[in-house]
């Protein structure tokens, strides 16, 4: 028998093959999982080959989804315990739960969840084992034909001739199953079924409708009560309400997926704008602005007519098609060809912000997260193979200014060499082991994705982490060795000989829409002075302090702030209200003695009445306060 070599968390193990992960080394408790050179695989399931070696907890983001999908198939357990005649469709895991698509003679509704919940908490409480079976065609078709699961035998029937069919089993009931899976039902700990809906098998409206269930599970009690408790808070801070309720911006159905920004929403745009053009002109970008619509041969040169073509809005004119840009990089290439480049001109940073296009199916569009038209604060670093650690360094220093300054936490995902990857081997190794060494060397804590990346490069991404704790993947930094070869870009390299250079994709805020949309629900529409759409509200107490009260928005708006004044003849305390709902940070409620005394009292949004100010103080003050983070004027 041959023997294995495994590095489990820096410990060296060799065991003979076919040894089964649990007995490798003591199982930390709550392992879900093991991860085995890139591969996911049961705790049970015979090794055949050795390296590296993690336990998976859910902790984990491939240990939550063996954990969710394992709940699918308790789903399923459960139903077929209550209605023998059900058969089984697919049940995958999704990012916070899963769901089963299960044919019945009579539709499910939601006031059948409780009984099929508590039969799936009996099935925990009997832990039963679950236990991986792999099958030949034969077995697999007469199995799932005995047990009357028609749809089964149909995706066995799909089966390419070569793969291995595998089916797990735990007590009484069988689905037929790639894996992996927990090895015992008694770790799911709690769980709720959420909503049902009806879908047709395999998306077709010729074939039957099968009922869907949703739910979600989590190890214990507490868990799943804190991620309701933030599902419902999710729903109030949800911003597309939140957009409309603030005049933000609306969605109308005669450009589906294009967002008409209101002027409120537009300033917080513009700013939100301004802020990632401002800290990258510090940094050493060059803003540019390159053409949106192109002729057909670019994006067949770029790869995207052949990789992205249905998502390209294309325009027919004059017997030639052309296609709104989906994104900025070939443009940039094509400026990077434009002359000649020396090594001394590297790293070349170009940014833009300009309009980009991409065709979403119309179900899958949602507010702003999920749009056709957006921008988005990209850029292109054109670089010699020895600047891309200091780049990425540098790509980093923006990924921190920007979401520190939201107070966003952060996490890092890297994402290795994928077996079909492209380009120089040593290339590749040496730009993951320095990407590596970034990170390490920032202390900031990361998860690598083994193969994971792009077939033309390694990447990091970063995920965002809101006041509900969702995580939100925002900024992202490619690194390209494709692009450059196939617009054959070069520089001359010190040696006097032509030389490619390696291209870093990276975008920080992401889509602009999709961030704003994003800090509407984080800050719950109650934006900081910096970014809010208006930043001050001037409320007369009655119409003699009118002119008052234009006076000091005068004063203000010279000074950049963004200021209103209720001029509705309503009762002070309305005034104030409505300030408060359209959550402007601060309200200056003028009466005749602050005219006589030349003074404003001062309310903010969180601390309340703030009392009587001399207005010249509160002008040099406000602007302080309203001032972009990180800037002095
Ligand atoms: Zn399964
Ligand atoms: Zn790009």
């Amino acid at each position: 028998m041959a023997i294995l070599q495994f590095d489990v968390n820096g410990e060296q193990v060799s065991r003979e093959a076919g040894v089964r992960a649990r007995d490798l080394v003591r199982l930390p408790p709550q392992t879900l999982a093991v991860w085995v050179n890139g591969q996911t695989l049961d705790v049970d399931r015979p090794l055949t080959e050795g390296g590296q070696l993690q336990f998976l907890t859910f902790a984990d983001s491939a240990g939550r989804h063996v954990f969710r999908h394992s709940s699918a198939h308790l789903l399923a357990q459960a139903v077929k315990r209550l209605w023998p005649e059900a058969k089984l469709g697919t049940g995958p895991a999704l990012e916070d739960g899963f769901y089963y698509d299960i044919w019945l003679p009579e539709p499910l509704t939601e006031a059948d969840l409780p009984r099929i919940e508590a039969a799936m908490r009996d099935i925990v409480r009997e832990n039963l084992a679950i236990e991986r079976l792999e099958l030949s065609r034969e077995e697999a078709l007469a199995l799932f034909h005995d047990r009357g699961e028609s749809f089964k035998e149909e995706i066995i029937a799909r089966i390419p001739d070569d793969a291995v069919i595998s089916a797990y089993r735990q007590g009484e009931f069988v689905d037929l199953c790639s894996g992996p899976h927990l090895p015992e039902t008694g770790l799911i700990g709690a769980l709720r079924l959420t909503q049902v809906s009806g879908a047709y098998w395999r998306g077709n409206e010729k074939n039957p409708m099968m009922t869907r269930i949703y739910g979600t599970s989590f190890p214990d009690q507490e868990s799943l009560e804190r991620y309701l408790a933030q599902i419902e808070e999710a729903k109030l801070r949800d911003h597309r309400k939140l957009g409309a309720q603030l005049d933000l911006f609306t969605f109308r159905e005669e450009a589906p997926g294009f967002v008409f920004w209101h002027a409120k929403g537009h300033a917080v745009y513009r700013t939100l704008e301004e802020f990632s053009r401002r800290l990258q002109a510090r940094h050493g970008y060059q803003e540019v602005a390159t053409p949106w619509v192109y002729r057909v041969g670019l994006w067949e040169r770029s790869g995207h007519w052949d990789h992205y073509r249905d998502n390209l809005f294309l325009i027919d004119r004059d017997d030639e098609l052309q296609g709104l840009k989906p994104m900025n990089c070939p443009g940039h290439c094509l400026l990077f060809k434009g002359a000649t480049r020396s090594y001394r001109d590297l790293p070349w940073r170009l940014a833009e912000y300009s309009p980009l296009s991409r065709y979403e199916r119309s179900g899958a569009l949602h507010g702003l997260m999920r749009v056709r038209g957006f921008h988005q604060d990209d850029a292109h670093l054109f670089v010699r193979p020895d600047q891309i650690r200091e780049e990425m360094f540098g790509v980093l220093d923006l990924v921190d200014i920007v979401y520190r300054t939201f107070e966003m936490p952060y996490e890092v995902v890297l994402s290795t060499r994928p077996d079909d990857y492209m380009g120089e081997l040593a290339l590749w190794e040496r730009a993951e082991q320095e990407l590596e060494e970034v990170l390490r060397a920032r202390g900031l804590k990361y998860q690598i994705n083994p193969k994971d990346g792009a077939f033309y490069g390694p990447k990091l991404d970063v995920y965002a982490v809101d006041s509900l704790g969702r995580r939100w993947q925002c900024a992202t930094a490619q690194l390209d060795f494709q692009l450059p070869e196939k617009f054959e870009l070069e520089y001359v390299d010190q040696d006097g000989l032509a030389k490619r250079p390696v291209m870093i994709h990276r975008a920080i805020l992401g889509s602009i829409e999709r961030f704003l949309g994003i800090l509407v629900e984080h800050y719950k529409g109650a934006f900081p002075p910096w970014l809010a759409p208006v930043q001050v509200r001037i409320l007369p107490i009655t119409d003699k302090q009118l002119d008052y009260a234009r006076h000091i928005e005068r004063l203000l708006s010279e000074r950049g702030v963004r200021v209103e004044v209720d001029e509705r003849n309503q009762k002070i305390g309305y005034k104030i209200r409505e300030a408060q709902l359209a959550k402007v940070p601060e309200m200056l409620v003028v009466g005749g003695r602050d005219q006589d005394n030349q003074t404003v009292s001062l309310r903010s949004r969180e601390d309340g009445d703030r009392g009587a100010i001399a207005l010249t103080q509160y002008v040099s003050q406000v602007v302080d306060r309203i001032r972009m983070p990180g800037f002095t004027d």
